[in-house]
């Protein structure tokens, strides 16, 4: 990886060859085996089912700003081409002026007719989610991803204020998009292929839910990130920009021809693996050959 994230500086995972093609499993190294089947069950989906047919050709995608300071995060506004920018706020030992002076860079750069969402990653409470979103409003934010950790907080701000509100941590496994619909948390859902069990099962929690999707990666090769893609093709509606500009977040892929966003949008392909590329990231695949048959057995019990 290019910097630190989730705490690790290198992304592994395994990956299948099937009658559909290549699938990616990459759970996170903490999960267990009853965590790790729904990724199981989207590996073998893209490897040996395939996806649904896709509604459009391109997804649009954002560029992420991260807790930087003003001048940088105008220039990574800027340089990532995309027509939205999602900027990272409420970053441990920050001060609220931090981000508004980069909120207000980005807002600069992006020109008026581009999208600014903000991401707090559950780092407010309620109270200071109201007064950083009474200040960056005027910066016509289009949503505020997770501004605190509990479904409870996301109701409070969500009634208290008129910023749409995104969940995003809130979601992390099938029956959680409901639960944040129910607790009316939530204007807009955030959803992952792997942590859903595939995109045929995603499909259906974003139906079931009835809220507006944002598709967003898991950090993943471009044979993961196209499983992301094919479920932001599929979606009957597609009115936000996706999280799935991560390629560069790695170093390296797996294939010639990465999905990374030209004109702020990713083409719906499924980018071949190529061997050269491969070989150069491949590492002894036994612990994770065992990973996936855990995860597979764990899947198989239900
Ligand atoms: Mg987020």
């Amino acid at each position: 990886m290019r910097t630190r994230f989730r705490g690790v500086t290198s992304r592994e995972g395994f990956l299948v060859r099937g009658a559909s093609g290549w699938g990616e499993f990459s759970p996170f190294p903490e999960y267990g085996p009853r965590e790790c089947a729904r990724w199981w069950a989207a590996c073998y989906e893209a490897a040996e089912i395939g996806w649904p047919p896709p509604v459009r050709d391109r997804v649009p995608v954002n560029v992420t700003v991260p807790a930087v300071g003003p001048d940088e995060a105008a220039r990574i506004a800027a340089e990532g081409e995309c027509g939205t920018a999602k900027v990272k706020v409420a970053e441990k030992g920050q001060e609220p002026t931090e981000d508004i002076a980069r909120v207000a860079a980005v807002r600069a750069a992006m020109g008026s007719g581009g999208r600014v969402r903000i991401d707090a990653n559950g780092g407010w409470d309620v109270d200071t989610a109201l007064r950083m979103l009474r200040a960056l409003r005027r910066f016509d934010v289009e949503y505020v991803e997770q501004p605190c950790a509990s479904l409870e907080e996301l109701a409070q701000v969500r009634r208290r204020q008129d910023v749409p509100v995104a969940a995003d941590e809130s979601i992390r496994r099938a029956k959680d998009p409901m639960a944040v619909r129910a607790a009316e948390a939530a204007d807009i859902v955030v959803l992952k292929v792997q942590p859903l069990g595939g995109v045929r099962a995603a499909l259906e929690v974003a139906h079931a839910c009835g809220l507006p999707v944002v598709v967003s990666s898991a950090v993943e090769t471009s044979v993961g990130l196209a499983a992301g893609v094919a479920l932001a093709a599929a979606l009957p509606e597609l009115p936000y920009a996706c999280g799935l500009a991560t390629m560069g977040l790695l170093t390296a892929d797996v294939c010639a021809e990465p999905l990374v966003a030209v004109d702020g949008a990713l083409a719906v392909r499924r980018p071949a693996v190529d061997p050269e590329h491969l070989a150069r990231v491949e590492i002894d695949a036994a612990g994770w050959r065992e990973r996936a048959l855990a995860a597979q057995h764990a899947w198989d019990l239900g």
